[in-house]
């Protein structure tokens, strides 16, 4: 868990939590209040109960995903339907989340990008976890545009950064970026003519807008550790040349 004091003297909560077969972060966000504040489940990768157990100290007042990559979606439907909360995130990525299944029907396992080769090798062929039901595509409340979500004082912003999907999301709230697989330390995430869906011009530009934050906003990356916007800016047109 972690606190950090904004401009405006609010105190964010933020909790990460480490989930699935390539360790995505699934954060909670919440205005750091007594009792159970409103809070925010972002990218519910595996693992439900564990997560449930995390999120009952919070009023959960929706489960987003920034992009349906399987890493990032499979305790989607279990948790939203066990907290009884709306499922948020951007109809494009029903098209993306019909690829995964497609490979997983053609294949006998999910695409897990440039890690997907390394874990069949090592007999950890990502696969659902039989018993937990697969997102059907239902979104609650579709975003498309630039949206704020407010936590009580917090207000969050979701940001439409595509490129690594095509309904790829971001989120800031309080001097903290929330990228997905968008952006990570060194450099963008996946794109490939070899992986389905993904765009590098479009995740080239959705990187410039997020790096128009503070050089002290913090990056959350849906794997990994944390960076900053101005470790990472100087880098920007080193990435567009080298192109991935
Ligand atoms: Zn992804
Ligand atoms: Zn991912």
């Amino acid at each position: 868990m972690g606190r950090a004091t904004s401009q405006a003297g609010l105190v964010i909560r933020l909790e990460r939590l480490v989930v699935g077969y390539l360790d995505t972060n699934c954060w909670i966000i919440a205005p750091d209040l007594p009792g159970r504040p409103p809070a925010l489940i972002v990218d519910p990768g595996d693992d439900p109960d564990y997560l449930a157990a995390a999120a009952a100290s919070y009023e959960v007042v929706g489960v987003l995903l920034t992009h349906a990559h399987a890493d990032h979606v499979l305790a989607l439907t279990a948790l939203a339907e066990s907290l009884n909360a709306p499922i948020i995130g951007h109809p494009a990525e029903r098209e993306v989340w019909a690829a995964e299944l497609d490979h997983l029907k053609r294949h006998g396992y999910l695409d897990a990008g440039t890690a997907t080769a390394g874990l069949v090798a090592n007999g950890q062929a990502p696969r659902p976890t039989p018993g937990i039901p697969l997102w059907d595509g239902h979104l609650d409340q579709e975003i498309t545009t630039p949206t704020t979500i407010s936590l009580g004082p917090l207000d969050v912003q979701i940001i439409p950064t595509p490129g690594h999907s095509p309904g790829s999301l971001s989120l800031y709230a309080d001097g903290h970026l929330f990228t997905g697989d968008t952006l990570f330390p060194g450099g963008p995430g996946l794109t490939s003519p070899d992986y389905p869906l993904t765009d590098f011009p479009a995740i080239m530009q959705s990187v410039r807008t997020l790096l128009t934050h503070p050089p002290e906003t913090t990056i959350h990356p849906g794997h990994g550790p944390d960076t900053t916007v101005g470790t990472e800016l100087p880098y920007v047109e080193t990435w567009q040349t080298r192109g991935w």
